[in-house]
């Protein structure tokens, strides 16, 4: 049976969307679509729309609906995604995933499906106060659970680990709260979408990411 190719990842903030999406994209040959890494390069990048978001992602609030659609909407227009893609942390509200909706109707490649990772509170606070992340290349790090081999420092390209600005207890409840609040209906939405599959996300990478390849390649549903 072909591999399922067009995708989203879904789950709470600290779920590990981000460490499996890296794997899957592998996997699969697909792009990754991340909208928290497209608002970090904005940042990084010092323009005037990154100056925007981070006045919300530093707080922990949600980037608005019509700036991260527009985003999503140019990326889904490339070429590379012709042949499938991972959405990873969009739609986080229903008026997103309606115009997600849409969006795919019009380039004809409706999501497959919707990886929910689910992962309860008390481990998502221990993953997100041991996240540390690569500033230079994005590489994603834990202090107990996925160790760069040298403390702080990068595998991949050598720069010193960082926290994420939001990844402080005072974002982390915000960041929680509107998920409960906005993204936690999508469950519903997909389920009645029928594209709903639930992955135990407490258990180890290695394992949620054999869970999750069993599932795409239509061996478990
Ligand atoms: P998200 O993208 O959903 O916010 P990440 O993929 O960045 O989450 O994971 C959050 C943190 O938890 C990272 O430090 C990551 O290394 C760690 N992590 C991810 N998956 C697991 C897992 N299954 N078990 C333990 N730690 C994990
Ligand atoms: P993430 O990297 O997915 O944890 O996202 C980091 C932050 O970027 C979030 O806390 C939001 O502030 C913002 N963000 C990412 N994706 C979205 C989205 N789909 N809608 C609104 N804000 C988003």
């Amino acid at each position: 049976m072909k591999n399922m190719t067009n995708l989203i990842i879904m789950g709470p903030p600290g779920a590990g969307k981000g460490t499996q999406s890296e794997r899957i994209v592998q996997a699969l040959n697909i792009p990754h679509i991340s909208t928290g890494d497209m608002f970090r390069e904005a940042i990084a990048s010092g323009s005037s729309f990154g100056l925007e978001v981070a006045r919300y992602i530093n707080q922990g609030m949600l980037v608005p609906d019509d700036v991260t659609i527009e985003i999503v909407r140019e990326r889904l227009s490339r070429p590379d995604c012709e042949h499938g893609y991972l959405l990873d942390g969009f739609p986080r509200t229903l008026p997103q995933a309606c115009a997600l909706e849409n969006l795919l109707k019009e380039i004809n490649r409706p999501i497959q499906c919707a990886l929910n990772i689910a992962v309860d509170k008390n481990a998502l606070i221990e993953r997100i106060s041991g996240r540390r992340v690569c500033p230079k290349c994005g590489a994603s790090y834990h202090i107990v659970f996925k160790k760069p081999n040298k403390e702080d420092i990068c595998d991949t390209c050598g720069s010193s680990l960082i926290q994420r600005k939001d990844d402080t207890p005072e974002s982390l409840k915000v960041r929680l709260d509107a998920y409960e609040n906005q993204t936690k209906p999508l469950i519903e939405f997909y389920e009645k979408n029928g594209v709903l599959v639930q992955i135990d996300g407490l258990q180890d990478i290695d394992k949620v990411f054999d869970d999750i390849l069993n599932v795409l390649k239509g061996e478990k549903r």
